[in-house]
């Protein structure tokens, strides 16, 4: 397109792949990168799209929530998933990849389009007079960050995560948990989880060895809030401080059994349907392995299918709910999109996968179109459902995971089929893309 130019500030996972998407609708882009002017702390090169972690971009296969993800998006066309696959290294079913060849492949098709511009600068306002897309992901420097959170609002830019981890509702034994409120104070929402003096001495014990992620040397200073102690932090306080914290018991009475117990650990609903179910306080920095043997020991969860581990870590993130529209266009500035971590969406092909649609609908709405809004029965259409109506106050990031798809309509025993029915999500996400976009 003649004359129109867009920023996008961040070459990373999502501003790469958003870039390619502009320049692919003919639309010239200047790519700005502060590496290696500034570094963020985790990455090590000053090329594109670095994987700062782990190589592995998670599962190939179609029936797990990160496999589908990633056919959708090769459906969808995305570039960086094109150059995962040609940079692959043998890992089993995970795509995982040669970091240096694939930065390499990134960086030489951003210079062979001609509409890219890479300019090695950092962005220290939100530009105003120019349409902008901001990727500049989990480790924004710290003067854009201040400038998206006078854009926002205070109250709409997070620096640091604590999450505790999210369960699948159909995975938890009902035959221990129960549905309850506080003194039977309005609707009995909350699943409880009951544990009796012998159970709660186990889960402590387990809990006080279990080894801890190691924080990274520029997280090491960030103050964690009282009200928002990892577990474990609180576990070291003596052995009763979480049954008068997260695990208080009063007020919570199982009527199958009349019984107060000795301690609770309480399940709050995650998602409008329901399906996903968060542990109430119980933010935490165990290692995941971890964590499966403790959650896996509280009654009720012995066999709970965790969608979501619990993290701590810096991670600069907006309150997406307020500030996002699902197309990743923002709902105060049309001319304005967020992609990749700092959306709300957690993780590698979830960063690249927000950075692709922000460049596809950057384009669209430069060329007056409709832009796209994939329904929720897409694992990317359910990522950004879910990040963008999410409670408010509750926001935290999220990878796919089957919990935000869109329910299908099977009964309850196909439903516990969870192979059966990932194939039947997945297919259902497929055909539908396919249909739309006219591929085989
Ligand atoms: C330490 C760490 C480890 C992680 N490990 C994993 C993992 O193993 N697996 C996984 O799936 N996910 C992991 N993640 C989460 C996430 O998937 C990655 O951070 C991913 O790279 C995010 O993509 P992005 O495009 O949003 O941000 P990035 O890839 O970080 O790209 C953002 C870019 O913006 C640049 N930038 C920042 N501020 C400015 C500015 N003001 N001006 C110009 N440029 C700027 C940065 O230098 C960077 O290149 C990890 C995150 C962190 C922080």
């Amino acid at each position: 397109m003649k004359d129109i130019k867009v920023n996008v500030i961040g070459a990373g996972l999502a501003g790469s792949e958003a870039a390619l998407q502009l320049a692919k609708e003919g639309i010239d882009v200047n790519l700005y990168e502060m590496r290696p002017l500034k570094n963020t702390g985790a990455h090590v090169t000053d090329k594109p799209a670095e994987f700062v972690c782990s190589n592995s971009l998670g599962s190939n296969d179609v029936t797990n929530a990160s496999g589908l993800l990633k056919h959708e998006m090769s459906i969808l066309g995305s570039f960086l998933i094109n150059i995962a696959k040609e940079s692959q290294v043998p890992a089993g079913n995970a795509l995982a990849i040669d970091r240096t060849l694939f930065s390499q492949k990134v960086e030489d098709l951003i210079k062979q389009n001609g509409k890219i511009n890479i300019i090695r600068e950092e962005i220290l306002t939100i530009p105003s007079d120019i349409p902008t897309i901001i990727a500049s992901g989990p480790l924004t420097s710290d003067p854009l960050a201040e400038d998206i959170k006078r854009f926002t609002g205070e109250e709409h830019l997070h620096f640091f995560d604590a999450i505790a981890p999210i369960v699948e509702k159909d995975s938890i034994n009902f035959d221990r948990a129960f549905y309850a409120s506080r003194y039977d104070k309005g609707e009995a929402s909350y699943i409880n989880c009951p544990l009796n003096k012998q159970e709660y001495e186990k889960f402590y014990e387990i809990l006080i060895n279990s080894p801890k992620i190691e924080l990274k040397e520029f997280e090491k200073n960030a103050a964690f809030f009282e009200s928002c102690l990892p577990i474990e932090v609180l576990a070291s306080r003596g052995v009763d401080t979480l049954r008068f914290g997260p695990m208080k018991p009063v007020g919570l009475v199982d009527k199958r059994t009349g019984i107060e117990n000795y301690a609770v650990v309480q399940l709050r609903q995650d998602n409008v349907s329901a399906t996903m179910y968060n542990l109430v306080g119980f933010q935490t920095n165990l290692k995941w392995g971890a964590q499966k043997e403790l959650l896996h020991s509280i009654p009720g969860l012995e066999n709970a299918n965790i969608l979501r581990y619990g993290v701590m870590h810096r991670n600069t993130f907006i309150n997406s709910p307020a500030v996002l529209e699902p197309s990743l266009q923002c709902k105060k500035r049309k001319d304005l999109f967020f992609a990749g971590q700092i959306t709300g969406t957690e993780g590698y092909t979830e960063s690249i996968a927000s950075g692709m649609l922000a460049g596809i609908n950057m384009a669209k709405y430069l060329k007056n179109e409709d832009l796209m809004i994939l329904p929720d029965i897409t694992m990317l259409g359910a990522l950004l459902k879910y990040i963008t109506h999410s409670n408010q106050k509750n926001l935290h990031p999220i990878n796919s995971n089957w919990g935000i798809v869109a329910e299908l309509d099977v009964n309850k025993k196909m439903r516990k089929n969870k192979k059966l029915k990932n194939q039947m999500l997945a297919e259902r996400s497929l055909n539908y893309l396919n249909s739309i976009f006219h591929v085989n």
